[in-house]
């Protein structure tokens, strides 16, 4: 028999090392041990659970654990760094379905008798565990679908998309009524507001797939961080439901750091947070076409091209180079390449850095990641501002497969869908190479005009192809 303080005493440890694990995971150096911290705390968090007295069913747990670690293996053991986005939004929607089919079994059963109060507080936790879970769980799925390539990443803006909005949350608030009145004034638990829950369910999952469809593809970075923090609070709505202290501060510490998370990109992205919440409220957003970039998935225009030769002779002449890394470094894997030209030139004498965007790739610090994985110093990899005034003193630049984050319509065209994104102004160099395959336009769909500048000089072909031939020329 175990002391009735040893599971408390053992949720504060482990909420201890949850935040010992966000504190490491703040810097690329502590990261490490951050993860550590993370694994430590919920190895404590289950034991600790598992050892309750309430917990019986171990062979169904087992099968569970098994099952589901094998498939979590799997599939981290598969992903590719470019596909991480896809991957978090789709664990985010396990989080969302998880929390509403356990709010709904626990209003089938609650697990102990509960009367009066004590019960509307009950029915009210499991409402607003299952309302969050279903918004989170579809709106996560129709982010994974359109980061994943699965749905086309233009906003999709019904007329009076606003007004069906408040609809759906009118109607989720007022059903909530007839649902707690429906177990009767002395508290009997039973099937009686199922149904109230079960059409709760859908209009949230139906809000869902709405706030999410109406997101145009250059706000998706924030909302990942957004169904980050909403899959927080689901945790947290469910630990309130079962009297877990453990779930409700992980799930608190999940949500405020997703919160906060938001907020930063969307100071970075400058745009305003409840934008993004409702899918482009009162903005541009996205709600005028990206301007024509081709077809919308190419780049029309005359471009100038730079052959290896030349482009090794810019090289050598520049006294200082910029690299601006992008989604397309990711893709072809080319941060070794790149490692190796930074110290090739860096041993003749010439300065470089990198210019690293909020947004770059495709997830928050992805190219931090690749540069510190590739060896990469971290003093010479700076951020947008940092940086931005430099360029005008920069003989080089050299764009490495990006596109939206140099784009300079979000600073010329008021109706393009990135209008007011701060960009890396790299056209204010003296020269700029782009290494990208083709006329493939960026994330967000829209032309970019840095293409076709008198000082901008196209490298086709893939990324690491292309800076493995140059350190050769080189
Ligand atoms: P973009 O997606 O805008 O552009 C990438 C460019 O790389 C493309 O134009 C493509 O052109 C080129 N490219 C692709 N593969 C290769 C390759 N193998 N070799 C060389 N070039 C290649 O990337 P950016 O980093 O500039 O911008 C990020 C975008 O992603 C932003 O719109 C951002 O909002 C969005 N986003 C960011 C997230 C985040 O958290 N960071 C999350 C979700 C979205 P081509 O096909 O011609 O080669």
């Amino acid at each position: 028999m175990l002391s009735p303080s040893f599971l408390p005493m053992a949720y504060l440890a482990a909420a201890v090392l949850f935040v010992l694990s966000l504190g490491g995971l703040s810097t690329q150096e502590s990261a490490r041990r951050g993860n550590f911290y993370g694994i430590l705390g919920m190895l404590l968090a289950v034991g600790a659970t598992l050892l309750h007295d309430r917990v019986d069913s171990f062979g169904v747990i087992a099968a569970c654990v098994i099952g589901g670690g094998a498939v979590g293996a799997v599939m981290a053991a598969r992903v590719a760094m470019t596909s991480m986005p896809q991957l978090t939004a789709a664990l985010h929607s396990f989080v969302g379905l998880a929390a509403v089919l356990v709010g709904l079994s626990s209003y089938l059963n609650p697990g102990k008798e509960l009367e009066g109060a004590e019960h509307v507080i009950h029915d009210i936790e499991i409402y607003i565990d299952v309302i969050i879970g279903a918004i989170t769980f579809t709106g996560s799925v129709i982010a994974w679908a359109k980061l994943d390539g699965r749905l086309s990443g233009k906003p999709l803006l019904l007329p009076g998309r606003h007004f069906i909005n408040l609809l759906m949350v009118g109607s989720i608030i007022g059903i909530c009524v007839p649902f707690v009145m429906a177990s009767g004034p002395e508290g009997v638990v039973g099937l009686a507001g199922f149904h109230w829950l079960l059409i709760t369910s859908v209009i949230a999952s139906i809000l869902g797939i709405h706030l999410v469809m109406a997101i145009g593809g250059a706000d998706m970075p924030v909302v990942v961080s957004l169904l980050n923090s909403y899959s927080g609070w689901t945790a947290a709505a469910a630990g309130f439901m079962l009297s877990n202290d453990l779930l409700i501060v992980t799930g608190a510490l999940v949500g405020s750091s997703g919160a906060i998370l938001s907020m930063i990109m969307c100071r970075a992205m400058n745009r305003s947070i409840w934008n993004v919440v409702f899918g482009g409220f009162g903005t541009a957003g996205g709600s005028a076409p990206a301007k024509p970039a081709g077809d919308g998935k190419e780049e029309a225009g005359t471009f100038t091209e730079v052959d290896g030769e030349a482009l090794a002779d810019l090289v050598r002449d520049a006294r200082s180079i910029v690299i601006v890394p992008g989604y397309g470094m990711a893709a072809a894997q080319a941060q070794r390449a790149v490692d190796t030209f930074t110290r090739k030139v860096r041993d003749m004498g010439t300065d470089v850095r990198f210019a690293i965007h909020p947004v770059a790739g495709r997830l928050p610090g992805h190219m931090n990641v690749l540069l510190a994985e590739a060896g990469v110093p971290y003093d010479i990899v700076l951020e947008m501002d940092e940086i931005n005034d430099d360029f005008p003193r920069t003989d080089l630049v050299l764009v490495i497969g990006a596109n939206d984050i140099v784009n300079p319509s979000a600073q010329t065209d008021p109706h393009s869908p990135i209008a007011g994104m701060p960009v890396l102004e790299a056209w204010n160099a003296r020269t700029t190479v782009v290494f990208k395959r083709g006329r493939g336009v960026g994330y967000a769909g829209v032309a970019n005009p840095l293409f076709f500048l008198d000082n901008t000089r196209m490298h086709f072909g893939d990324a690491r192809a292309s800076m493995e031939s140059l350190c050769d020329a080189l």
